[in-house]
Formats: structure tokens, C-alpha cells, sequence
């Protein structure tokens, strides 16, 4: 029996659209609509045009039934049935800390499929994890979980209909912007 790869999955930007409803909210608050490609930084919270919201902006996150109602980022759902086939998956998500964040959002987990007692994992350290692939779009995640696991993959992922190049990262790290790459990769570390 072949041993199959085990990959950690990030939420926010691979699986939710946590930026549709963040550039919602920053609209709201100052009327302009951004997109991914008016930030040259990946944490575009540290923009000065965004930085002197940024309080009022989390506050907002952290309302009742945000993290409960984030959108699936297209082409999820197939991508994780397809997955799911040939890897065993498990969710290391970073969150927001506030009453009701966590609790949502293992309720939005568990509707995409995941099990909350072996299947998801709540950390902003992600170094700390244990998983032969980790998949991420944020550069720091990907480059710390190659820096301290030189022999597993990072993966860094680009949201879908996020236009700018991949993010640098440190020699080593893979990129995709694709389910059909994840599956792939899957199947090259299948033994
Ligand atoms: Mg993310």
C-alpha cells in the first residue's frame, strides 16, 4: 500500500475569501475598492493608505458571523475532492483572536469537510507543525516551514484573482496557483 503525503492547508486565501470580505469592509469605511493589485506588500494592513483603519477594520472582522460567512474561493471544493484522493489533508489556520472567530470557523471547516478533532489545527506558528507539504499564501509561513523542515515542501500559494507575481521567497519553496499542481505534487511524493 502506497504511503500517501499528508498536507496542511491554509484557510484564508486557499480555501476562504478572506480579502472579498476585507476590501469590503475597508470600502465601507473609506469608500474606496481595492484589490489585491493596489498593494505591493502581501499584508496589505500595513499599506499607509490602509494602516490608519486598521483597528476599525479588525473590528469589523471580528464581528458575529463574519468568519462564518467567508465565500469559498473558486475552484475549492472540486480541488479538495480531487485532493482528498490522494493525500490525507488537515487545516493549519491562523485567527483572529475574538469570541466568536474560532468557533465560526470551525463550523465553516466542518461544512467544507473537515473533522474537527483530527483535521484542524489552529496556530500562527506554523513552523511547529508535522506535514510532508504545507500549503500557504503567506511568504513568511512558507519560508519559516522550509527553514525549520528543509526536507518536507512548502508550497506558496496565489489566490485566484490576485494578478501580481509570486511574492519572493527563499530558494526551495514551490509555488502554484492551482488544484492540478497540488494533486500533482501529491502524486510525485506518493511511495
Ligand atoms: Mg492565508
Amino acid at each position: 500500500m502506497p504511503r500517501r503525503p499528508t498536507f496542511a492547508l491554509d484557510c484564508d486565501g486557499l480555501l476562504a475569501d478572506f480579502n472579498k470580505s476585507t476590501f469590503q469592509i475597508i470600502e465601507d469605511l473609506t469608500g474606496i475598492r481595492y484589490t489585491p493589485a493596489d498593494f505591493s506588500e502581501w499584508n496589505y494592513f500595513r499599506d499607509s493608505r490602509i494602516n490608519p483603519h486598521a483597528s476599525a477594520i479588525w473590528d469589523r472582522i471580528k464581528e458575529e458571523g463574519r468568519c462564518l460567512n467567508y465565500s469559498v474561493l473558486p475552484g475549492v471544493r472540486e480541488g479538495l475532492s480531487r485532493l482528498r484522493e490522494v493525500a490525507n489533508l488537515f487545516v493549519c489556520t491562523s485567527v483572529v483572536k475574538s469570541r466568536n472567530y474560532v468557533p465560526e470557523r470551525i463550523v465553516w471547516l466542518e461544512r467544507m469537510g473537515f473533522d474537527f478533532k483530527t483535521e484542524i489545527v489552529f496556530t500562527y506558528n506554523k513552523r511547529l507543525i508535522c506535514a510532508d507539504v504545507l500549503v500557504d499564501d503567506e511568504p513568511k509561513n512558507v519560508d519559516f516551514f522550509k527553514a525549520v523542515h528543509p526536507d518536507k515542501v512548502a508550497v506558496l500559494w496565489r489566490t485566484p484573482g490576485d494578478t501580481r507575481d509570486y511574492f519572493p521567497v527563499t530558494e526551495g519553496v514551490e509555488k502554484a496557483d492551482d488544484w492540478d499542481t497540488l494533486v500533482a505534487l501529491a502524486r510525485r511524493l506518493t511511495c
